[in-house]
């Protein structure tokens, strides 16, 4: 981050009137460094209880045959929040980190199709719920080798393979491209669900926005994921891209350079 500073140097009124607006400056950044840091202890620290809750939670809808219909669903809805508050904490400590300086990624290599794959797997539960369909489509033969932070691009795929099966309806379809071009990447996710109106699609990468709110509470999530995604992409050095149109679906499409 950069410091903000006015020249200091003049012993008249407006040098007294520089040191004090420095002193401000000072005490504001601070402000800001200990909010930051007091947002990522917070998050750290409710990881746990929320982790041994969820367990026990999950540990008693299993005791099934001791419990009528009605504690039952209590408890589903339990878990249900338990999940959201879960997804909440950890994209904030993933934000944390981002908030901290010269954050680079932790450069592996690996096959960005391999990855593909196995997020699709791990998705695939989710998307039988909604009897929805995740089809990948690449040149056959060819490879996808790449440099990168392989924790952050499977949590890069998996923000946006949930969104896309969150934003559909029942029996939607979802196509994921992978194409290789000079020296990048070209990942597309294409989904043909709701979409996004046009004057929501600058809005829709910022923290917190959520384009129908009443909505959203229906969907779960928490209006994290896509600035998560877009600062993935950014310390990797590539791109996203949305277009869309209501009612007929989106295509999320980033670019990331091989290495
Ligand atoms: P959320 O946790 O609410 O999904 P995101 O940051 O991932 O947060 O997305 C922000 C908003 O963008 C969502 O609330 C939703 O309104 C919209 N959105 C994201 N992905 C899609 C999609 N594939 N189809 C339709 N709307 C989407």
């Amino acid at each position: 981050s950069q410091r903000i500073r006015v020249n200091e140097g003049r012993e008249d009124e407006i040098g007294r009137l520089v040191k004090t607006l420095n002193s401000l400056l000072d005490r504001l950044e601070n402000s800001f460094y200990r909010q930051k840091q007091f947002n990522a202890d917070v998050s750290h620290e409710l990881k746990t209880p929320i982790s041994v809750i969820k367990a026990q939670i999950e540990e008693a809808i299993d005791s099934e045959k001791k419990l009528t219909s009605d504690q039952k669903n209590i408890l589903l809805t339990i878990k249900k929040q338990i999940d959201q508050m879960n997804q909440l904490v950890s994209q904030m400590l993933l934000l944390a980190k981002v908030d901290g300086k010269n954050i680079k990624p932790d450069k592996e290599e690996f096959d960005l199709n391999v990855v593909v794959d196995a997020v699709i797997e791990e998705m695939n539960n989710l998307a039988s719920e909604k009897n929805i369909s995740i089809k990948k489509e690449i040149r056959e033969g060819q490879e996808f080798r790449m440099k990168a932070d392989l924790s952050l691009i499977t949590q890069l795929l998996l923000n946006l393979i949930d969104n896309a099966l969150k934003y559909s309806k029942n029996s939607g379809k979802i196509k994921i491209i992978l194409t290789k071009l000079d020296g990048f990447y070209r990942l597309n996710i294409i989904d043909d669900g709701i979409g996004i109106a046009e004057e929501d699609l600058d809005d829709i990468f910022k923290r917190f926005y959520r384009v129908d709110k009443s909505r959203s509470r229906e969907y779960g999530g928490t209006g994290l994921g896509l600035s998560i995604c877009s600062w993935i992409v950014k310390i990797h050095g590539g791109e996203i891209n949305v277009k869309s149109s209501l009612k007929k679906g989106s295509n999320f499409e980033i670019l990331l350079p091989e290495e």
